[in-house]
């Protein structure tokens, strides 16, 4: 199935701008090469004689070869992306139109890597983007700068979800004790914020069938855990399943290794033809290096930001769910889509 607009002229968009960061960069690299190379050939004709230069000419020829091996390779595996990216049929969801799209960020608290916090929800708010903001309650509500930010966010549109009660494993508990724990966290969010939370983002994608016994007793209609652990679609009764279907970030041995530009738009775009949608689960942990805020790292997600919000449409679990349910698109526990 031929990719139609706008989600073709976003990977286009996307495939330019990789290839012109990494020629800019191999440009500067070959210029610093050459005007080395020259000083240490002229060294060399002085003070070394014929035979250096040879050698020297040699290691130039290496350089050279190796860069353009380089650039075919990196040229080669884009247009493969692509490729792989055009051939995908999954369900066949008509991606002529605006995707819809959902930044979930988790772990919202007081005082904890408060930078990329402040950075990520002000961005937001600048773009006029509405968020889901995943909650810590018990560590949230003292930090006065924060709590304006969140709920300015609110008036914008975002979304406050719990995060657990205080970031347990649910599913170490049994569901009284679950219920009392997810009953906590919806008082102290209407408490600090005055929001009633319908989403509950299950902290390490955690739960089990007491999670949603628990969440139905106090009032939660909405699962947000991970498509890896449970599909979208009904997991209970009562409640439904839209979980995050993107990963901003990897974590592995303790660090979160941020996916390129490109990965996450060919994640992105799987996601939708797959099911219709893209949640993208992000933490503010992840635009952290050693002990501060990276704005490098930061600067990934303002770039797909922005390039999302030129092709897609922005909204949040709630919004979602309800539009997915209208659209008949949940049956049993799979998403599902007629064209
Ligand atoms: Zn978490």
């Amino acid at each position: 199935m031929e990719i139609t607009s706008p989600i073709k002229e976003f990977i286009r968009k996307i495939q330019l701008l990789q290839l012109s960061k990494f020629f800019s960069r191999s440009t500067l690299l070959l210029y610093a090469k050459s005007s080395m190379v020259f000083c240490i050939k002229r060294m060399g004709e002085k003070d070394m004689g014929m035979k250096c230069n040879k050698i020297l000419f040699a290691k130039v020829l290496i350089c050279m070869i190796a860069l353009a091996g380089t650039t075919a390779m990196i040229v080669f595996q884009l247009h493969s992306d692509i490729q792989e990216c055009s051939n995908t049929t999954d369900s066949g969801f008509p991606i002529d139109e605006r995707p819809m799209i959902v930044i979930r960020i988790d772990d919202i608290q007081d005082c904890a890597w408060r930078d990329a916090q402040i950075a990520l929800i002000k961005y937001n708010l600048a773009m006029n983007l509405p968020i889901s903001l995943a909650v810590i309650p018990k560590s949230f509500g003292e930090d006065t700068e924060l709590v304006e930010l969140v709920s300015a966010a609110i008036t914008q549109g975002s979304e406050i979800t719990a995060h657990g009660w205080k970031h347990e494993r649910l599913t170490d508990y049994d569901v009284g004790e679950q219920t009392r724990l997810l009953r906590l966290a919806r008082e102290r969010l209407r408490h600090v914020l005055g929001v009633e939370v319908s989403v509950m983002v299950p902290p390490y994608f955690a739960f089990n069938n007491d999670t949603l016994l628990a969440m139905e007793k106090t009032g939660y209609t909405t699962l947000s855990s991970e498509i890896h652990i449970v599909n979208a679609g009904l997991v209970d009764e009562d409640i439904i399943s839209v979980p995050a279907t993107v990963q901003f970030a990897n974590y592995e041995n303790g660090t979160w290794e941020l996916k390129s530009l490109l990965s996450l738009v060919i994640e992105i775009v799987h996601s939708v033809r797959r099911y219709g949608y893209a949640v993208i689960v992000t933490h503010p942990q992840e635009f952290w290096q050693g002990n501060e805020f990276d704005p490098a790292r930061f600067e990934v997600y303002k770039t797909l930001i922005r390039q999302l919000s030129a092709n897609c449409s922005f909204t949040v679990i709630e919004t979602l769910r309800e539009e997915l349910v209208s659209q008949g698109r949940f049956i049993g526990n799979e998403i599902y889509y007629e064209p």
